[in-house]
């Protein structure tokens, strides 16, 4: 939790919620757990102090719902 490994970013993963239909594909795939899951299991929006970058999320989204910038 000490090491933010969102400092290694060069490019950022934007959650488009109006696209996502929590399908649930994403957050599994994190290597950096960055993007939380409330109680209902739904995912909410990265957590960039940790995320840094890779887009492993971004490839596996089906609906187009992650955009890297
Ligand atoms: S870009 Fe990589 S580190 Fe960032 S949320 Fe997506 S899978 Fe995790
Ligand atoms: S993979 Fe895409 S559609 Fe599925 S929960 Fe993640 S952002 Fe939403």
């Amino acid at each position: 939790m000490e090491f933010k490994t969102g400092d290694w970013r060069s490019v950022k993963p934007i959650f488009l919620s109006d696209k996502c239909k929590q399908c649930g594909l994403c957050f599994p795939v994190c290597p950096d757990d960055a993007i939380p899951v409330n109680k209902e299991q739904k995912r909410e929006d990265f957590n960039y102090d940790y995320c840094k970058g890779c887009g492993v999320c971004s490839k596996v989204c089906p609906f187009g719902a992650i955009e890297m910038k």
